[in-house]
């Protein structure tokens, strides 16, 4: 944490919204000398990051790890004193499996995402047909596309065959992005795939050239997931010491919804009180209903940010509605470990659409983790809906659990109710990145330009990952730190 600055601030900015990337961003306009404010309409900091402790389970509401191979989430937990939390996926749990007509398979090892990186690993795999691994071995020899962009599913067919897309790739990518993989965007949500085939030429050479450059290391079964980690106590650790730290740096915290931000010479952030008391004491009431800025930075989910900047930008406004949101439930179910058949050795299962199942994925989270469950227990994580079951994250919480019972039953062997479930919802709570994404975020990026010192942030725009969220909030604030600094100098 940067300690506050010597001089006194007398610049303002005000951020909508706690999450992450809200949080990465009030950092950085305080570490500049900033006066700032952050609302949040929960009163609380992690936005969709929450952890729910109860009787000796620890179930993340939403996310539960994140990547490391990107630096600004692990600089973040280490700058906070948090390395003693830090913990990799167990080594026990370094695999994934998937259904194929209708029996449990490993992934092949090596397989990343949708780069077939050891062939041996494909030719021994039982999940493809040998037709399937054929085409599979020949990927090598497909031409590179000249397309600036495909969808996932043109892409993973033309490439690996439409065996391999059906039986891997989509259910492996839909565990990411719950998307329709017809209308995902590779150049917005995978762009390391279209690189490589660009610069490589195939997905298989590419893959060759960045483990040589790796050392290799990446190419052991299961090293990615030694690339995952969490907090040991829980996820929301991060953003609650994210949140203390920001408070002792000077950084004012309010529990309020924006429900417009208008622009006269500065900024007037309109707000309303909050009905119910702040999840965290330290997010106060505020005391007045305008807020005063020179600078403003949006990180609520696009529909909500449309609706706050819309007074000052129409365009922007129309361009942060267009973009289309899918909704999940997750079903936390706890069993007593000797209830489950399944030993439980990998860190979950996916499930490929053709298997014609209600749930899409089970994550075994105390597998991938230790002390998530009491002795004796286990966790497992069941993920529905997504861009294709919108249906499924608006039923009844009964209707969920007795689908994800059944299916892990069915699955996993789990014997007998289970002795914790817990439904999480999340209507609209994944930005889908459909073909013309990254061009939509373009002009987005030029209308946030035009008003000095405007920021826009968030799992919308170019990674919904909590790394790349905190990137986003990061240069946000840089942004609009910068055209406020012009703006100023303009009328100077
Ligand atoms: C079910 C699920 C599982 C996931 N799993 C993973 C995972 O394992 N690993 C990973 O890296 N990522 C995962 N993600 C993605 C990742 O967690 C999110 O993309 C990221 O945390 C979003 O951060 P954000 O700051 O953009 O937005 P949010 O977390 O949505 O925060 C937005 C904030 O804005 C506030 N707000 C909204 N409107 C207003 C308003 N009008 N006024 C004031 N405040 C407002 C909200 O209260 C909220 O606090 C998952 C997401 C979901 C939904």
């Amino acid at each position: 944490m940067m300690p506050p600055p010597a001089t006194s601030p007398s610049r303002r900015c005000v951020v909508i919204g706690a999450g992450l990337s809200g949080l990465a961003a009030a950092e950085r306009m305080a570490a500049e000398g900033w006066q700032t404010t952050i609302v949040d309409a929960a009163g609380r900091g992690g936005g969709v990051v929450e952890t729910v402790r109860d009787d000796g389970w620890l179930v993340e509401r939403s996310a539960d790890n994140f990547l490391t191979t990107r630096p600004e989430a692990l600089d973040t937990v280490r700058r906070l004193g948090l390395d003693a939390e830090i913990l990799p996926v167990q080594a026990t749990a370094r695999r994934a499996l998937v259904l194929g007509r209708g029996r449990l398979h490993a992934v092949p090892a090596g397989f990343r995402l949708m780069v077939p990186g050891r062939l041996s690993s494909i030719l021994t795999s039982s999940l493809l047909t040998p037709a399937g691994k054929l085409r599979v071995m020949l990927e090598r020899f497909v031409p590179a596309s000249t397309a600036a962009d495909e969808s996932l599913e043109a892409f993973a067919v033309r490439r690996l065959g439409r065996e391999a897309f059906e039986r891997l790739v989509q259910p492996l990518v839909s565990g990411i992005w719950t998307a329709d993989p017809a209308r995902l965007s590779m150049a917005a949500a995978l762009p390391d795939f279209l690189a490589m085939e660009k610069r490589s030429g195939s997905l298989r050479a590419g893959e060759k050239t960045r483990l040589l450059t790796a050392g290799g290391m990446e190419g052991t079964a299961g090293a990615r997931y030694g690339n995952f980690v969490t907090l040991a106590s829980g996820l929301d650790t991060l953003p609650t010491r994210w949140c203390q730290a920001l408070r002792s740096s000077g950084v004012e915290q309010l529990h309020a919804r924006v429900t417009a931000v208008q622009r006269t010479d500065r900024f007037q952030i309109v707000l309303e009180p909050a009905q119910s008391p702040a999840a965290d004491a330290g997010f106060a009431s505020p005391s007045a209903s305008v807020l005063e800025a020179d600078a403003v930075i949006l990180t609520a989910a696009a529909p909500r940010a449309a609706a706050i900047i819309r007074g000052i930008s129409q365009p922007l406004a129309d361009e942060l509605a267009a973009i289309d949101y899918a909704g999940s439930a997750v079903v936390c179910l706890g069993y007593p470990r000797k209830a489950v058949a399944h030993p439980l050795d990998a860190a979950g299962l996916v499930i490929p659409r053709q298997e014609r199942r209600k749930i899409l994925a089970v994550s075994f989270s105390s597998s991938k983790f230790p002390r998530r469950a009491p002795a004796d227990s286990v966790l497992l994580r069941v993920f529905l809906g997504g861009a294709l079951d919108p249906e499924a994250a608006t039923l009844d919480d009964a209707t969920l659990i007795k689908r994800a019972t059944s299916d892990v039953a069915d699955l996993l062997g789990a014997e007998g109710a289970p002795t914790l479930a817990r439904v999480e919802r999340w209507e609209a709570a994944m930005p889908q990145y459909h073909l013309g994404h990254l061009e939509r975020v373009g002009r987005i990026r030029s209308l946030v330009e035009g008003i000095p010192g405007c920021g826009l942030a968030g799992a919308a725009l170019e990674g919904v990952g909590i790394p790349q969220v905190i990137a986003s909030g990061q240069e946000a604030a840089r942004l609009a730190m910068h055209t406020a600094r012009t703006d100023s100098l303009s009328k100077a």
